[in-house]
């Protein structure tokens, strides 16, 4: 059976759950349901990041202790994810004691094979980014991200040999070309490589809230160092319950791009330093940019409006859980940066779900109710929309598995316009109830429990919901999918409901 290990990154604590995270969260959702569908043995992990001195001090700034605060602030993520329909296997905090002893064993294990070294590191520090500048890399002495002033600090520190790597990396990139996708991201990634690597500073002094260095505790590690091996915590690395083999390396990590130095440059190198094949893939999405037009009444703040501020449930219980999943997924192509707006997901709401999925559910379930008592025909085993679903079957499919969840649901949508309009040329409406009638409401409902299974790992309430009203039982996943997903699997006499509209037509935003 095929494996299929898939990982968000673990979001940062201190972060209120937004837009940004649901992106990357539910594209990866939507990867595992695909693979759980089609039957790989599949783990989906997320989680959060919850060391270093700003979740300290957060904690101190809210009288809690770092543990208390992040107990609080870890939840909220667990609540954005339920909200959002989101089926992880694995949720991960870097608190917890079977994290401290991967890292630990992992480090362990890059320090025996000699590249970690000891040595006296000074440099500008800042204290909210926990990191060192040059002065050149300084803005005139000033901490480029944050502004603040940075300050002169000598502190010894454990030192990561990264230098050593750069022939190793290369080669990876060379004999991996699918490493890092899509190509644009590879390419950024071995333009830094080529740059040339420094080793880098793993430890501080200075924190308390990391995970201890074991042969110098008192170290603990910077904060990025721990946060990467989560992704071999959740596989038990170096533990007694160690599916490390099971796993890896044929994992996949999704990450935006704005961490792709750490998952593409030294994620891999830290893996070979500890003896452990690098992982196979690493998918780099874009950034979702906020229009320029306001979100809505209830999302517009003074100034503008900030992607960071845009929770998740504003817009589900707006437009609904699916919808937004689908919007998502949909709208920009994995790996570009996308446009996020209130009109965008009013107009993909109504175009894509209210006029061509909602419409044509409703309209085929209020002919058989009405001209067919109530019972859905069978299809023909040779109807026009047969090769209309193949295609759509084959193509979804290949999208799905080369991580393109966008052009998945455009190929899905293929099939849903096909039969409108299929329909429309039959007119069934005009027909009078007999044979023809119902063959062409035979191949319109094969069509529609076609499209529920496919559309399914983007919205499964959505999907299963569909598969009720026409009249089958349990959901769309759960037949062997390469069964399932054949023209004239639908054998007719299901009982038709036709329910509330799926889709409610929501209005634009006029102002
Ligand atoms: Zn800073």
């Amino acid at each position: 059976m095929a494996r299929f290990y898939i990982t968000t990154p673990i979001y940062y604590v201190n972060d209120a759950p937004h837009v940004g995270h649901a992106y990357s969260t539910v594209n990866a959702d939507a990867l595992a349901r695909w693979h759980r569908l089609i039957g790989d043995d599949t783990k989906f992990l997320t989680g959060t990041d919850e060391h270093g001195q700003k979740v300290a001090d957060a904690a101190a700034h809210n009288s809690m202790s770092p543990r208390e605060w992040t107990d609080v602030t870890s939840q909220r993520f667990r609540e954005a994810w339920a909200a959002l329909d989101i089926r992880y296997d694995d949720f991960i905090r870097t608190t917890e004691p079977r994290h401290y002893e991967t890292v630990q064993k992992f480090l362990t294990a890059v320090h025996d094979n000699g590249y970690i070294y000891k040595d006296t590191y000074q440099g500008l520090y800042c204290v909210s980014c926990e990191d060192y500048y040059t002065l050149e890399s300084s803005d005139e002495g000033r901490c480029p991200i944050h502004g603040r002033v940075l300050t002169e600090m000598r502190e010894e520190n454990w030192f990561f040999r990264l230098s050593a790597f750069e022939d190793r990396l290369l080669a990876l990139y060379e004999t991996h070309p699918q490493f890092v996708t899509p190509e644009t991201k590879r390419n950024e990634a071995l333009a830094f490589i080529k740059g040339g690597l420094r080793d880098i500073s793993i430890t501080r002094t200075s924190i308390s809230w990391g995970v201890p260095v074991p042969w110098d505790p008192d170290h603990v590690f910077y904060v990025w160092y721990d946060a990467l091996i989560n992704y071999l915590t959740a596989v038990g690395y170096g533990r007694e319950d160690d599916e490390t083999s099971t796993w890896w390396p044929h994992s996949h990590h999704l990450i935006g791009k704005e961490i792709l130095r750490f998952h593409c440059v030294w994620w891999p190198a830290m893996c070979m330093a500890a003896g452990l094949e690098p992982v196979s893939h690493v998918q780099v999405h874009g950034w979702l940019l906020v229009g320029g037009q306001k979100l809505s009444k209830t999302m517009a703040a003074e100034g503008g409006v900030k992607l960071t501020d845009i929770a998740p449930v504003m817009l589900t219980d707006e437009f609904g859980v699916d919808a937004v999943r689908y919007y998502l997924l949909r709208e920009t192509s994995l790996g570009n940066d996308g446009d996020f707006s209130h009109e965008g997901i009013t107009a993909r709401y109504n175009t894509d779900l209210a006029n061509n999925l909602g419409n044509l559910v409703a309209r085929v379930t209020t002919i058989v109710a009405s001209k067919c008592d109530g019972r859905g025909p069978a299809p023909e085993v040779d109807s026009e929309l047969r090769d209309a679903a193949q295609t759509a079957i084959i193509d979804t499919a290949l999208a799905w598995n080369r991580f393109a969840p966008s052009f998945a649901l455009e190929a899905t949508w293929g099939l849903i316009g096909a039969t409108n309009a299929y329909l429309e040329r039959r007119a069934p409406w005009k027909m009078s109830p007999g044979e023809e009638l119902d063959a062409v409401m035979g191949n319109a409902l094969e069509a529609i429990r076609l499209v529920a299974i496919l559309a399914s790992p983007a919205m499964p309430a959505v999907s299963a919901n569909i598969w009720w009203r026409i009249g089958l039982e349990g959901t769309p996943s759960d037949e062997e999918f390469a069964q399932s997903a054949t023209w004239g699997r639908y054998r007719g006499a299901g009982l038709i409901e036709k329910g509330q509209p799926l889709f409610p037509r929501i209005k634009a935003v006029v102002e």
